[in-house]
């Protein structure tokens, strides 16, 4: 009986770790300011060896800036690519640094995860980070002290054209232009998490691209849209 107690007694309070801290997401940023009629792309998961640099073509080649949530331990093994984001003018920013998610990590974790990205993050670039996207888009109740104590705001998004399911790419392009609206921040994904997800973004990003600016939108990173 004592046992079931203990256990019903972790349940709830992983549950109020976990679920509960979703309570505080309202403080998260979602979108921008609804009176610009500008639109931030976000890029989870790289950088990825094979696929961003592909990524980074196109946007240079459509002179487009946008924020790339990194994952920290990714971004040790491919740190010219971290270099040349910056050096293009993107925002590099925080997605962690091992993509667990954080239902599944405890408070010492949690600062490690965020922690760890943090520096690595800066030493590459020569500025801190000031953004961070939860893995999976999940917090718990000890992420929020973590990232004050790095400066760091948690972003996440108000239009996702893919999420855990594939999507074709010309499905995502529709999405985005369908639900363009100003002050958007959409989610996209440069490296692999859902399979297949970078060939479906370079493949859907060009008409994105053109749909967007052809609607009247300014394509800016998230530090931009928030300032
Ligand atoms: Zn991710």
């Amino acid at each position: 009986m004592r046992v079931r107690h203990l256990a019903l007694g972790a349940g709830l309070a992983w549950a109020a770790y976990t679920w509960g801290a979703h309570l505080l997401t309202p403080a998260c940023v979602w979108r921008g300011r609804r009176a610009d009629r500008r639109i931030a792309l976000t890029f989870d998961d790289g950088p990825d060896p094979a696929w961003t640099p592909r990524v980074l073509d196109l946007l240079a080649a459509g002179r487009v800036r946008g924020s790339f949530f990194l994952v920290g331990a990714r971004a040790a093994r491919a740190p010219e690519l971290v270099r040349r984001m910056a050096a293009e003018g993107h925002e590099v920013a925080s997605h962690g640094w091992s993509h667990r998610s954080l239902w599944l990590c405890g408070p010492r974790r949690t600062a490690e995860e965020v922690g760890r990205a943090h520096e690595l993050l800066t030493a590459l670039t020569g500025y801190e980070p000031r953004h961070f996207r939860p893995p999976w888009g999940m917090v718990n109740a000890a992420l929020f002290a973590a990232l004050r104590r790095h400066g760091e705001r948690c972003v996440f998004w108000s239009i996702q054209p893919e999420g855990r399911r594939p999507e074709p790419a010309e499905a995502q392009a529709r999405r985005v232009l369908a639900r363009a609206h100003p002050g958007a921040i959409v989610d996209l994904h440069d490296a692999e998490g859902t399979p297949g997800a970078p060939a479906r973004l370079l493949a859907a990003l060009p008409a994105m691209l053109d749909g967007l600016r052809g609607a009247g939108y300014d394509l800016v990173t998230v530090a931009e849209l928030l300032a």
